[in-house]
């Protein structure tokens, strides 16, 4: 740890994946950080002990193993396929001690206020800070590198009217005990949703999961292997590969209609997939009852918007969570809309030395996407410090209209996919502009 920063040094937030994936690429580079975590250690979301974390007890990956991981540090034979909290917060403390990572980091010390030193675009930064309940202290950086994740700040929807049982969101759920012999309500059936409605079901007096639209109901198994990992080398326009991944789904998992959701009005891969091979069996056994999209609250009471109504215990709101960068003037990240608007979801288009890391939602990015990021961002860094063509041409492109990440694809137009992009094409743009400053 360097108690005194040298004038070259970066400013990392954030110890989780996205963070360590930063460390470890600015350590590549031979470029100066100092790390900031605000939990005790190394994990971010995935070890549950974080008081900013929203995994649960029974969470585990719902992308597999292999396609999830560090390239360069893959998971040690016997993990299983879709490894759980517990081994992944193993995992991550083990990659921090591979790369003597923990000694670059300040844990205990969160970050609370991040402001250029000029208007310049290769500004300083300064940044204040404060380990425990120590005073702050304030130190000047060349450049600020945020990754304290975008899962952590809950979204909670306004309902009409009051509801006089419990109302909670997914951040506030640990443990299944929470629902024993209670009416419970899950809103949403996203991938939390619908985890959480499984897990509810051993322990509650009833389980209702109350939706707005329809789902792609991926299961985590087809033909014996991982979902996500068959496929991938067939590169197909995304209209066929809508249409077959869409019959091989009916084959799987049957058509959802089938089990009371309303049918979708957008077609596969236009939101993000929700992988879950139970809700359904669950459904189908009458341990999950789906309900339509809620109107109003009047008591222990919910009326739904297809006329119906039915009384519960504890509502718990699966509804998501918003991007949070508290520390930061939302100028500096150009947020537009419900999310900042970044060249490739990384650099702020008014400063050199201002990059975010994790700031992308895509069906199976994984630990390697947000890796790309933060080599693209250590390579830039180290660039801008030579003075070469090659970061004087990315500058450039950072300043010009954005790529289109969408591989072809027509996302809906929601909140939560404000920073979704087409994981092969993001890769791939990501890839290429590191490549480029590979010199
Ligand atoms: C239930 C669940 C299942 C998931 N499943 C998958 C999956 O299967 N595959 C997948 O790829 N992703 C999955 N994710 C997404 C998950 O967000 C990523 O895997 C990953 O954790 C993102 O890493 P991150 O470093 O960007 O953010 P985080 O893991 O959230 O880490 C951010 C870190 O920053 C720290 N921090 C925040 N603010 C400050 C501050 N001001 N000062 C100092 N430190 C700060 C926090 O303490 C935290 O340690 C899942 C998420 C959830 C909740």
């Amino acid at each position: 740890m360097s108690d005194h920063p040298s004038a070259d040094t970066i400013a990392l937030i954030g110890a989780g994946p996205s963070g360590l994936a930063g460390a470890r690429n600015l350590q590549r580079e031979g470029l100066p950080f100092q790390g900031f975590e605000a939990h005790a250690d190394v994990g971010g979301l995935w070890d549950i002990a974080n008081p900013r974390s929203t995994v649960y007890q029974s969470a585990h990956l719902i992308s597999s193993r292999t396609t999830t991981e560090f390239t360069e540090f893959p998971m040690p034979p016997g993990v299983a396929d879709y490894p759980s909290h517990r081994e992944l917060r193993q995992y991550f403390s083990d990659f921090a001690d591979h790369f003597d990572l923990r000694r670059h980091y300040r844990f205990h010390t969160r970050v609370l206020r991040v402001e250029p030193e000029s208007e310049a675009r290769d500004t300083r930064w300064r940044l204040s800070f404060r380990t425990d309940g120590g005073p702050v202290q304030t130190e000047s950086f060349r450049g600020v590198v945020i990754a304290n994740g975008t899962l952590a700040e809950p979204k909670r929807p306004a309902f009409e009217g009051h509801f006089d049982g419990e109302l909670l969101h997914t951040a506030d759920y640990k443990h299944p005990e929470l629902f024993k012999d209670k009416r419970v309500l899950i809103v949403g059936a996203g991938n939390s949703g619908c985890d959480i409605a499984v897990d509810a079901v051993h322990y509650a007096a009833s389980v209702d999961i109350s939706v707005r639209r329809g789902y792609y109901f991926v299961p985590k198994y087809v033909f014996g292997k991982p979902a996500d990992t068959l496929g991938g080398a067939l590169k197909l326009p995304p209209w066929l590969k809508q249409r077959i991944d869409a019959t091989v789904l009916k084959w799987f998992t049957g058509d959802p209609v089938r089990f009371g959701f309303p049918k979708p009005d957008y077609r596969m891969y236009e939101s993000h997939p929700v992988v879950n091979s139970l809700v359904l069996h669950h459904i189908g056994h009458g341990d999950i009852g789906v309900r339509a999209d809620i109107a109003r609250f009047e008591g222990r009471t919910v009326h739904f918007k297809d006329g119906s109504a039915r009384d519960y215990d504890l509502v718990l709101c699966a509804t998501g969570y918003d991007l949070h960068y508290p520390f930061i003037e939302r100028a500096h990240l150009n947020w537009q809309g419900m999310a900042p608007q970044l060249h490739l979801n990384i650099f702020a288009p008014r400063f050199d030395t201002l990059a975010v890391l994790g700031m992308i939602e895509a069906s199976g990015i994984g630990w390697q996407g947000r890796y790309e990021q933060a080599e693209l961002v250590a390579r830039y860094l180290r660039a801008q410090q030579k003075a070469t063509p090659a970061a004087e041409a990315l500058r450039a492109a950072i300043q010009g209209p954005p790529p289109d990440l969408s591989g072809g694809y027509r996302y809906l137009k929601l909140d939560r996919m404000a920073y979704y992009v087409h994981k092969d094409t993001y890769r791939a743009a990501v890839r290429e502009a590191s490549a480029k400053l590979d010199a």
